[in-house]
């Protein structure tokens, strides 16, 4: 057997993650390595705190990238902040909300789900009456942007409903942060984590979190010790926290922590509210161009996500072979529907770096072509005008 360097095909990720990475995070990647010590690294890490604070708009002291993917960030948030024989409300109304349920229940602790069909939002009402009916409860767990369903779910709302009940908040907002509107301190939250590979276009393995003093203060009172040692925040904090003496915890990914900062330094460049807006701007181009091609958005208007798009696989159209040709044919990759929604529905995300108006064009131009080839009527010149009308005006 000859083995030679792994030389990737450039592809267009159109998925639910990673989006495509901006060749300058790529670049910042293949600097030096330098020790996770340093004093210029250190100084890194200082800058990246900050950066992610202005992403999360939060001034939390706690707000650091966790080395892991943003699973990792879910089991952070969860180990640290839930005990054993805990009460934890959890809304479902995605997968990401049953490995919530997941982790509450692994903690030893027991979760009362809210339950919502896959592709609507969290409905508040459900959570109103379940923190009435548990008054034990302590925490209340939902997924702000659901990637597998397409949906959002109005955060500010629900973190209001918990408060009223005296529970703490956490938010996943892996898909969210830098995708659409967030704000973690206006709203509240009190411990969110993100990932690095959706709107933030960097590589995936890194998850920002961000704690605010009230879940700070649960953490101290806890009663049994963090079950993780590699997740225990008191530990992480000897290395994160620059108000105390450095020490090592675990070596931290320095080249990733390189791009990172790079992709942070470019949402900060553009303005967080723009990212925003772009976001939302194609999105409102897909949905045009996805019209014209026939094809309906499933989650109900108001409760879009403009970075991933739901869309129904039309009657007797095979998804595998859709797929597969748009990655052989455009080297473009579409995501799949996850769990009741495979082979019924195209995720179609536009995160970050992939949401460029080039990438709508070809979205819409190559699933236009193999959709015609397989016999599936659409306009494709009308998909692709109302697209650039949406983007350009
Ligand atoms: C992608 C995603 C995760 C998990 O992130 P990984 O980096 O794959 O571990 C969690 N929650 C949501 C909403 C996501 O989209």
């Amino acid at each position: 057997m000859q083995y030679t360097s792994f030389q990737p095909r450039p592809r267009t990720l159109l998925g639910p993650g990673p989006a495509d990475v901006h060749p300058r995070i790529l670049a910042a990647m293949a600097r030096p390595t330098i020790g996770h010590l340093d004093p210029l690294f250190i100084a890194l890490m200082d800058e990246i705190k900050d950066l992610l604070r202005y992403a999360f708009r939060t001034e939390n002291r706690l707000t650091m990238p966790v080395s892991g993917p943003g699973s990792v960030g879910m089991e952070t948030c969860f180990v640290n902040l839930v005990e054993p024989g805990d009460k934890v409300v959890v809304c479902i109304n995605g997968v990401f909300g049953t490995r919530m349920k997941e982790n509450v229940e692994r903690i030893g602790a027991t979760a009362v789900v809210v339950a919502d069909p896959w592709g609507r939002a969290v409905d508040p009402n459900k959570l109103e009456d379940a923190l009435r009916a548990h008054p034990d409860a302590k925490v209340v767990a939902f997924v702000h942007a659901e990637t597998s369903t397409g949906a959002r779910s109005d955060a500010k709302t629900l973190v209001e409903i918990a408060h009223r009940h005296d529970c703490i908040t956490i938010v996943d907002a892996v898909t969210a942060l830098g995708g659409c509107e967030l704000q973690v301190d206006a709203w509240d939250i009190d411990a969110v984590y993100a990932g690095s590979q959706k709107c933030l276009s960097c590589t995936p393995g890194l998850a920002p979190i961000s704690l605010n003093e009230r879940a700070l203060e649960r953490i101290r009172s806890r009663q049994a010790r963090v079950q993780s040692w590699f997740m225990d925040l008191n530990l992480v904090m000897g290395y994160w926290d620059g108000s105390q003496r450095r020490s090592y915890h675990h070596t931290a990914p320095i080249n990733a922590l390189y791009g990172l900062h790079e992709a942070l330094l470019m949402l900060r460049e553009e303005g967080i509210e723009q990212a925003w807006a772009r976001h939302h701007r194609h999105h409102l181009a897909l949905r045009a161009g996805l019209e014209a091609l026939g094809l309906a958005l499933i989650v109900p208007e108001g409760e879009r996500l403009p970075q991933l798009n739901l869309v129904s696989i039309p009657e007797g159209i095979d998804d595998a072979t859709v797929r597969a040709r748009l990655l052989a044919e455009y080297d473009l990759e579409l995501g799949a529907g996850l769990g009741d929604l495979a082979g019924k529905v195209w995720r179609i995300g536009l995160m970050g770096y992939s949401s460029r108006p080039e990438n709508l064009m070809l979205c819409l131009g190559a699933l236009g072509t193999v959709l015609r080839d397989l016999g599936h009527g659409g306009d494709i010149d009308g998909a692709l005008v109302a697209a650039h009308r949406q983007v350009f005006g």
